[in-house]
C-alpha cells in the first residue's frame, strides 16, 4: 500500500498545482511554507536511486516547471528543491517525490544549513569514495 499511489489513483483527495501523463504535483498536506509542493511520478518507485533515468530527468524536469510556476505565481524570492532519499535522509513515503518549496524570507519555517565540520583532505575522501 503506497498513500502517493491512492492519490494518483484518486482514492485520496488532492490538490492539484500540475500534471501531466507521467507525472502529479500536489500542494504537500503539511505546508512548510505557502504553496509547498510535491512532484512524483504516476507510476510506483521507490526513490531516486531506484528509478529508472527516464523517470528522474522527468520528475526533475517536472520539479523545475513547478518551481518557475510558483516563483511566478507566489513572488517568492527564491525556491528549495529537496529530495529524501531513505529513511536515513528524511524519507517517510516510499513513493519517490521531490518537494518544490517557495522561500519568501527569514520567517519561512524550514532552515536549509551546512553545518561547519572538520577539513577533510579531499584526496582521501575521493579514493576512499572511488576506491
Ligand atoms: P518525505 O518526508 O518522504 O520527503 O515527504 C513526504 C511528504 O508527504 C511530507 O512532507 C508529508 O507532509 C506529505 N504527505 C504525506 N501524506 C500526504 C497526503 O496524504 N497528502 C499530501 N498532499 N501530502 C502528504
Ligand atoms: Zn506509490
Amino acid at each position: 500500500m503506497c498513500i502517493f499511489c491512492d492519490i494518483i489513483d484518486h482514492k485520496i483527495p488532492s490538490s492539484v498545482v500540475y500534471e501531466d501523463d507521467q507525472v502529479l504535483a500536489i500542494l504537500d498536506i503539511s505546508q512548510v511554507t505557502r504553496g509547498h509542493t510535491i512532484v512524483m511520478p504516476k507510476h510506483h518507485t521507490p526513490n531516486v536511486v531506484e528509478a529508472d533515468d527516464e523517470t528522474v530527468r522527468t520528475v526533475f524536469a517536472a520539479a523545475a516547471k513547478v518551481a518557475r510556476f510558483l516563483k511566478e505565481k507566489t513572488g517568492c524570492a527564491g525556491v528549495n528543491l529537496l529530495n529524501n532519499c531513505g529513511e536515513a535522509a528524511g524519507q517517510t513515503v516510499d513513493h519517490l517525490h521531490v518537494h518544490v518549496i517557495p522561500r519568501y524570507g527569514e520567517s519561512d519555517a524550514i532552515q536549509v544549513a551546512f553545518n561547519p565540520s572538520e577539513p577533510q583532505d579531499l584526496a582521501e575522501v575521493l579514493a576512499s569514495i572511488k576506491g
